[in-house]
């Protein structure tokens, strides 16, 4: 029975000091919450039930104290409760147990005997019968009749009612009919929130200090299985009957416990690392990102949009103590202090750039990084083209970043290099002098050793690599290529997070990139020019839209998803006259002859597959080669009923990502993805095709055009559960905490 607490005294007073001391002094906590009435006050629209802000920020402040272990446990499904957390790193325990989610991993769904599954089958038909169809929620594991914003009589009544329908029926099936608050459920009697905690203890140290906070029946179970082994607390009705220690009034004072929790490990605790840093962040990238979505919409203007990669970068800049990003200005000049750096845009960041001569533009740019690195990066041994001379101009301009960035620093700086065209800057920074710390990202693939050692004194760019202190990947299977090559090559030793090689310490890790998921939200996102919508809808007549948006590059893999095409409409000629693929490609690297050699295959194949497949009335493709700003694509990707990802090779694919941000969760499209794309580690619900196969294509694209809508919404939930967690921002901030931790 819970010791009575005045509840309009101060939180501190209303879980005693002895709480708090026990909290602190253990050597490991456990806080398991509730969603509904007490993280969240209830709303009679279930998915409206969202933290406050303020809630929110205590939440994922404690979360991302590495200090405690924080578990909110639901009769929810898993993933709802992920999406109404907006992408919080924390483990859900939903459906009473029968479901856990985990960041990045997704979820595990336990299995229901067969006689239970009946059980549910023929309760939910009941209650059907009885007129109460529109109040019934099929759960993983359970059935559930909501009362939620009926009066009293007529909640109690279609609560009695319910009661006495499924109570026979539980008995005969070996089910539990239970109220919980807003309603019934008859569910498994295997899985309740007591074995939900029962497990999670098991995970922890013996003498954890283990604490469940929840408001209704069903949390009960949870107290139960505490008690003498933790602390329960029970939110609102004061006067009920409860197995927990403790009170609070509402989940507002479940907020402050937070805090408090929070302010409490703060004394005793060093702080948590945070991407909230005193030091300046140098953000170092070959190219400079483009700012040109903030400037006034120009109907003319082929759109050019700010990246993830910049919008996260800029955020990550904003929580440090300051900083600025540098890079080439994408310019040449022939002028002696070329190098030196320059301002280019002062909002909302400061940006300096140097110039490159045309000789370095050709041999370095060009030359090595768009012909040696960035064909072998993505394991494209044919494209590759070799010159020593073009190396030589690549570490010159490699040095000569290091040196014009060099004079702007200062030891406590955090300096961050992006990507395969700056590999050896950290070497030369280190080589002028400089000792704090510097970060390294790769956003493109890292091949395997043998692929690596196509480049000429490959050994250099692994041991480059490795003077970085801490070095970043989108995917496992990069990170492990990368430690492979330097266990070889280095004779480093790796102890699962840091990587000893010639006297230095180097964290490597997995970071995957992501997107503001915010910009291409049906609800936030923009919908794009009235023209464009309006004309895509004539493009799209009766028929069925598929779409794919690449830049122009052989990576996509385009020309191979427009023979799948041909393959599907071959094989499926009933299709014919019903599906369009709409395919943007934004051009890219014009200059280089082999990119011009590509456009003007892509226009001979778009023509031929047209005319022989078209009809006089219909197109199976519609391609466009140019580019739109990203509030465009948000409203394209939302009209799409498929989206075609097939590249060949790609580091990570945000436009993926994208498509799935831009769904309608209750009529969602279908994402066919490619197995070579990096995001298929972590989207792993998609369509998986493999690219180089057309039948295998054509099959991906034909399995999504037929998909039932129940289907369509569970894969599409799973996956915009990653999208909003694993974003831009917490990519930016991952990265930067643990550079931060880093020793220099
Ligand atoms: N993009 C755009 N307009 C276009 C085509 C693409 O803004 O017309 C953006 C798209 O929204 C995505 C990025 O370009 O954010 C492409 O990123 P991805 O990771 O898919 O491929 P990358 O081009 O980096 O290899």
């Amino acid at each position: 029975m819970a010791d009575a607490v005045l509840m309009d005294e101060p939180l501190v007073a209303r879980l005693p000091e002895s709480f708090w001391k026990r909290m602190r002094d253990a050597p490991a906590r456990l806080l398991m919450i509730d969603y509904d009435g007490t993280l969240v006050p209830f709303r009679v629209e279930r998915m409206e039930a969202r933290p406050s802000p303020e809630s929110y920020a205590s939440l994922q402040k404690l979360v991302e104290s590495g200090h405690t272990r924080v578990v909110i446990v639901s009769g929810r499904p898993a993933e709802e409760v992920a999406m109404l957390l907006g992408g919080l790193p924390v483990t859900i325990v939903g459906a009473h147990g029968f479901e856990r989610f985990e960041h990045l991993e997704g979820t595990r769904k336990s299995t229901l005997t067969s006689d239970e599954t009946d059980g549910l089958a023929a309760a939910d038909a009941a209650a059907r019968a009885t007129g109460l169809e529109a109040r019934i929620e099929i759960k993983p594991a359970s059935v559930a009749m909501h009362t939620r914003g009926m009066g009293h009589d007529e909640a109690h009544e279609a609560e009695e009612l319910a009661w006495n329908v499924w109570t026979p029926i539980a008995e005969r099936h070996g089910l539990e009919c239970r109220t919980f608050a807003g309603g019934v459920e008859i569910r498994s009697r295997h899985y309740h929130k007591g074995i939900a905690v029962e497990t999670l203890l098991e995970e922890m140290p013996a003498d954890v200090f283990a604490v469940y906070v929840g408001d209704d029946d069903t949390d009960e179970d949870a107290f139960r299985v505490l008690a003498g082994r933790g602390t329960g607390i029970k939110v609102g009705d004061p006067d009920g009957q409860t197995e927990a220690q403790w009170r609070l009034p509402d989940p507002e004072a479940v907020r402050e416990m937070l805090d408090h929790w929070q302010a409490e490990m703060h004394r005793t605790v060093a702080p948590a690392v945070s991407v909230r840093t005193p030091a300046r962040l140098i953000v170092v990238s070959n190219r400079l990102p483009s700012f040109e979505a903030k400037r006034k919409p120009d109907k003319t203007r082929r759109g050019k949009a700010a990246g993830g990669l910049a919008t996260a970068v800029a955020a990550a800049l904003k929580h440090t103590g300051g900083g600025m990003w540098i890079g080439w200005t994408g310019k040449t000049s022939p002028r002696r202090d070329a190098r030196q750096l320059r301002p280019v845009a002062e909002d909302p960041l400061p940006i300096l750039g140097i110039d490159l001569s045309d000789r370095e533009v050709d041999a370095y740019y060009n030359g090595f990084c768009n012909h040696a690195l960035w064909p072998l990066l993505h394991s494209f041994q044919s494209h590759v083209s070799l010159s020593t001379f073009e190396l030589e101009v690549y570490r010159d301009v490699n040095q000569a970043f290091a040196q014009s960035i060099r004079p702007l620093l200062s030891d406590g700086d955090l300096v961050w290099i992006h990507d395969y065209h700056l590999i050896h800057v950290g070497a030369e920074l280190r080589r002028l002098g400089f000792q704090g710390r510097i970060g390294f990202f790769l956003h493109v693939p890292f091949p395997s050793l043998d692929f690596l050692a196509i480049l000429p004194e490959y050994h250099t760019f692994v041991e480059a690599l490795a003077q970085y202190d801490v070095i970043g990947f989108h995917t496992r299977t990069y990170l492990d290529n990368y430690l492979y090559a330097c266990l070889r090559i280095l004779d480093a030793e790796w102890d699962g997070s840091r990587l000893r090689a010639g006297g230095r310490t180097q964290r490597a890790g997995v970071y995957p990139a992501g997107i503001d998921p915010k910009r291409f939200a049906p609800s936030d996102a923009e919908e794009g020019s009235p023209v464009r919508r309006r004309s895509l809808k004539g493009m799209k007549g009766e028929g069925r839209l598929m779409i794919g948006v690449d830049r122009l590059d052989y990576t996509k893999g385009i020309p191979e998803r427009l023979i799948a095409m041909e393959h599907l409409l071959k094989i499926w000629p009933e299709l014919r006259g019903r599906v369009t693929m709409l395919q943007i490609c934004a051009p890219s690297r014009q200059r280089v002859p082999e990119y011009i050699e590509q456009k003007r295959a892509m226009d001979a194949l778009v023509g031929r597959l047209n005319a022989e497949l078209g009809e006089h009335d219909w197109e199976p493709i519609r391609y466009l080669y140019r580019s739109y700003a990203q509030s465009d694509l948000a409203s394209f990707y939302r009209e799409a009923e498929v989206g075609l990802v097939t590249p060949l090779r790609d580091g990570m694919n945000l436009v993926a990502k994208e498509f799935v941000a831009a769904q309608r969760p209750e009529e969602p499209g279908v994402l066919v993805l490619s197995r070579f794309a990096g995001a298929s580690e972590e989207l792993t619900e998609a369509v998986m095709v493999n690219p180089y196969l057309p039948e295998d294509c054509a099959r991906g694209i034909a399995e999504a055009l037929s998909m039932p809508r129940g289907e369509r919404i569970e894969r599409h939930r799973a996956m915009l559960a990653k999208v909003t967690s694993q974003t831009a921002q917490k990519w930016a901030a991952d990265f930067l905490r643990d550079l931060s931790a880093s020793d220099p």
